[in-house]
């Protein structure tokens, strides 16, 4: 692992611009607990903010040109901060200049800027890294233009960035968490209303730990499948005649295969179910503690493997081998297609975990898996 701080990030910026930046400010990657493919349903999710951060070190500028830089690479970005489009900018510095062109559309004072960012959010892995780096520099903008939004228009900020500058057609899960993260809690996230809710979470007072099985397949090579279950999803809610699919309850299911194509209806039928699942997580958090949800972790798994079918072997074989080594739930997390998965388990297990896990991919002639422990972090913050 990188061992991105803000130590790092201030050294970074001195290394390519010269000088101690003004400020450093941080943003967490994060891990869904439950609700997957229900964000752009209008549903609810469940995520946290994870111990995994991006630091963006940042000054302004007398002028009016943004430089961008990572440690992820040499090239330094130099652009007037006017200049930022769709056509002017790619690759990862449309993250961030996405987000300053999302400001100025909110109507902030564009200023220049120098800007250099370090990691330790693992990229690609559906841990948002993308949301680190745009919450981050988010932040980091709004206190130095003064453009005085609040998080939550800060995660829209994000969002358009990433939709329309990036052009990734992302919920706003992923930026909501990074922001509104907070230490041993998850961030329950009404996509309809945009209302969210700290959840305690309980690990440490259990002994429990969430681990991170990083199956190091990439989701980006099948970009098609995220949009073809969004469209099943669109057209189910077509056909049922209604807004979206939150408006859809477990018991209207029956009626509903009578409608639908059956494909659609198994997609269907992983959205509505999820819904209820994520619901029924936070009453149980808030009723038992952690140690009575790892069955409702499973049955997501199980949703999104038989129903809306975005699971691949690597991920089903790390959730079978985490419930084989005692993990009292499991599931895949993040879009699909390859990824993570995550496990619910015993502290004094992970050591068995670990191992489990690389031997039985070895076996199986999977790349080697990636796993570690994740705890819920804050959201984002200035460092200094
Ligand atoms: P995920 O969010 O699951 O990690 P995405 O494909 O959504 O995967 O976002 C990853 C992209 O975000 C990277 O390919 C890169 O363009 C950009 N990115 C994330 N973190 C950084 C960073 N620290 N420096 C430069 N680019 C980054
Ligand atoms: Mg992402």
């Amino acid at each position: 692992m990188s061992v991105a701080s803000t130590q790092t990030a201030a050294e970074g910026f001195k290394s390519r611009f010269g000088g101690v930046p003004e400020g450093v400010w941080s943003a967490p990657g994060r891990v869904n607990l439950i609700g997957e493919h229900t964000d752009y349903n209008e549903g609810f999710v469940l995520p946290f903010a994870i111990d995994r951060r991006t630091f963006a070190a940042v000054s302004l500028r007398a002028d009016s040109i943004a430089r961008v830089a990572s440690s992820f690479t040499e090239q330094v970005i130099e652009i007037s901060v006017a200049d930022v489009s769709n056509q002017t900018v790619s690759g990862w510095s449309a993250y961030p200049l996405g987000v300053a062109w999302a400001l100025i559309q909110a109507g902030s004072n564009a200023q220049g800027f120098d800007l250099f960012v370090d990691s330790n959010v693992p990229v690609g892995s559906g841990l948002s890294s993308s949301a680190a780096l745009e919450s981050s520099v988010a932040i980091a903008l709004n206190e130095l233009w003064g453009a005085g939004l609040h998080k939550s228009q800060l995660a829209k900020i994000g969002q358009r960035a990433e939709n329309e500058i990036v052009g990734a057609p992302t919920g706003i899960m992923d930026q909501t968490a990074s922001l509104f993260g907070v230490t041993d809690h998850a961030v329950f996230l009404d996509c309809r209303t945009l209302h969210s809710e700290a959840i305690a979470l309980g690990l440490k007072q259990n002994s429990l730990e969430i681990v991170v099985m990083d199956t190091n397949v990439s989701h980006r090579l099948v970009d098609g499948g995220y949009a073809s279950r969004r469209a099943a999803c669109e057209s189910a809610a077509r056909d049922l005649g209604v807004t979206s699919l939150r408006d859809v309850s477990v018991e209207d299911l029956e009626d509903a295969k009578l409608k639908l194509d059956p494909l659609v209806f198994k997609r269907l039928r992983h959205v509505v179910t999820e819904n209820a699942r994520v619901l029924e997580t936070v009453k149980l958090l808030k009723k038992g503690g952690p140690l009575a949800i790892g069955g409702l972790l499973l049955a997501s798994h199980e949703s999104m493997r038989d129903d809306f079918e975005i699971s691949v072997d690597e991920l089903d074989c790390a959730v079978e081998v985490a419930i084989r080594s005692g993990a009292i739930g499991s599931r895949m997390t993040g879009g699909g297609f390859g990824g993570a998965a995550i496990a619910l388990i015993d502290s004094s297990k992970i050591p068995e975990l670990t191992d489990a896990v690389a031997k039985e991919f070895d076996t199986r002639g999977f790349i080697a898996p990636t796993v570690f422990s994740v705890s819920a972090d804050a959201g984002a913050r200035r460092e200094i």
